[in-house]
């Protein structure tokens, strides 16, 4: 019977955790690691019961949560960060088996950031004031009121660090929770519902469904008691669950895909925009926020591909335990196959490989960079989350931000110019959640972050964050 796997010397529990109980389905889902190909385990199935029962638990945990004192709640948030801290090697080491990115980011940035998650969000409750004005006499006294179960869908990039992103806030805010991971990387959810227990969370405040999204989401975002919805993925999926939610008109948050631009000017500094641009390729190119659209200015643009296509070969691909290696595997065949789909029609269209362009031992791709695209053509359009980047080049900065902008997404873009005036005028022409100005990746939890057009609804972060997952309340009462 389901109930315990040893992943990497460590044991998790790939059951539900629903009301502070492990609960099995009747049916269970295989795990495979992209490392290899090998099956880690069989994780519990669940569907629309188990979907009620976490949601039912939830509900029951809310009042005792939302009245639970704002002091201790953020005890509790940092107790699970201690937690998270002391099994940083055990949740790196899993969650590199699951997903197949670099061990040694886990270690020493991913999993700290985690911890971090649950701290700041602690740190910025006890900061959230009751914002008091007078109207003719009357005061006004807004507060910030915990919503209710909260349903939080994730994806497989990041898994971890996602799903606390919006975990920690909703703790934090009073709110109770339904976390769903993706199938694709389930385990590490497993882990930080056993180190909140231990951190003294109350039975049913944070619950943990697992299963494939089409068999247990719309029981989780159509369901009348869930106060709020929180989704990270793919736009397709945004709209299936944006149209159920729609049947109670709960509050949705979205993070979505991308395809952002990297501005490379000829005023940049060459080094630092070659370093930018192939960066890109982290995480085997599975990031939302990569500046997948490389647009170079055509005066350098040769002289930035050879230092390019130099740097890129310098990257070492293989097993993501190995600490000197660069990019790991992608994370399922079904992903591989889209990869190289895109890439097959790219060059059927007539893009050339300046580099890469196919399939690897394994479930691993090369990092691949195409040129002599098309604006209009797939390969620039559309979202390959793989180590795929396009190449354009541009005359000005007019042509450069009107390439930038020709997308649907509009999530981030990446900027490298020596010149801090251009960067404030592109910047302002510039439609993207994030932009960052000679350097990637950066981000603070006090800043919004989520994306425009269809890279997302909302933002996240900081107030931003506590904006979403609170009712807010204004009192007025006379003199
Ligand atoms: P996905 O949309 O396929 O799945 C995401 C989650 O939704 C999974 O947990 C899945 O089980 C669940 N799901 C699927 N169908 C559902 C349904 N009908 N109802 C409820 N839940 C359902 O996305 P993915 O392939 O896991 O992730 C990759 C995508 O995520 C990319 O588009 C990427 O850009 C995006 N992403 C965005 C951000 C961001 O912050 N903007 C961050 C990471 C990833």
């Amino acid at each position: 019977m389901l109930e315990k796997i040893t992943v990497a010397g460590v044991s998790v529990d790939t059951r539900h955790w629903i009301g502070g109980k492990r609960v099995a389905s009747g049916d269970t889902f295989t795990d495979t690691s992209p490392i290899d190909g090998s099956v880690i385990g069989e994780v519990a199935r669940g569907g629309p019961a188990e979907a009620e029962a976490a949601i039912a638990a939830a509900r029951e945990a809310f009042p005792g949560w939302a009245a639970t004192s704002r002091a201790e709640r953020a005890r509790i948030l940092h107790a699970i960060a201690d937690g998270v801290e002391k099994r940083i090697e055990e949740l790196a080491i899993v969650e590199t088996t699951d997903n197949g990115a670099l061990l040694r980011s886990h270690r020493r940035g991913v999993m700290p950031r985690v911890a971090h998650n649950f701290r700041f969000f602690a740190d910025w409750l006890l900061t959230l004031g009751h914002e008091d004005f007078e109207t003719r006499g009357h005061t006004n006294q807004v507060s910030w009121d915990p919503a209710g179960p909260c349903v939080l869908i994730t994806p497989w990039n990041a898994p971890l660090m996602l799903a606390t992103w919006k975990v920690a806030p909703a703790l934090a805010a009073g709110d109770t929770v339904v976390l769903k991971p993706a199938e694709w990387s389930p385990l590490t959810a497993s882990l930080l519902v056993d180190i909140a227990a231990e951190a003294g969370l109350p039975a049913g405040v944070l619950n943990v469904v697992q299963g494939y999204g089409s068999e247990i989401g719309d029981a989780l975002t159509s369901h009348p008691d869930v106060r709020r919805i929180s989704f990270t993925g793919s736009v397709p999926t945004a709209k299936r669950i944006a149209a159920s939610a729609a049947t109670n008109l709960t509050p949705l948050s979205l993070e979505l895909g991308g395809k952002s631009p990297l501005l490379v000017f000829a005023d940049a500094d060459l080094d630092l925009a070659v370093d930018l641009a192939v960066e890109q390729y982290d995480n085997a190119g599975q990031v939302c926020l990569a500046g997948t659209r490389l647009l170079v200015e055509e005066t350098i643009v040769e002289e930035f591909t050879r230092r390019f296509v130099a740097k890129a070969g310098e990257l070492r691909q293989g097993d993501p335990r190995d600490e000197a290696t660069d990019i790991g595997p992608n994370i399922h065949p079904r992903q591989l196959e889209k990869i190289d789909g895109f890439v097959r029609r790219a060059v059927e269209g007539g893009a050339r490989a300046v580099i890469g362009g196919r399939r690897l031992d394994g479930q691993y791709y090369a990092p691949t960079l195409l040129t002599d695209v098309a604006q209009d053509s797939e390969i620039v359009q559309e979202e390959v989350f793989g180590p795929v980047l396009t190449l354009q080049t541009f005359a000005d900065e007019d042509e450069a931000v009107r390439l930038a902008n020709d997308t649907r997404f509009g999530l981030a873009a990446t900027l490298a110019t020596g010149d801090p005036e251009r960067a404030e005028r592109v910047t302002a022409r510039l439609v993207a959640g994030t932009v960052w100005v000679n350097c990637f990746f950066v981000r603070d939890l006090q800043a919004p972050f989520g994306g425009s057009r269809q890279s997302g609804v909302g933002r996240e972060g900081g107030t931003w964050s506590f904006d979403f997952y609170c009712d807010l309340k204004n009192t007025v009462t006379a003199p």
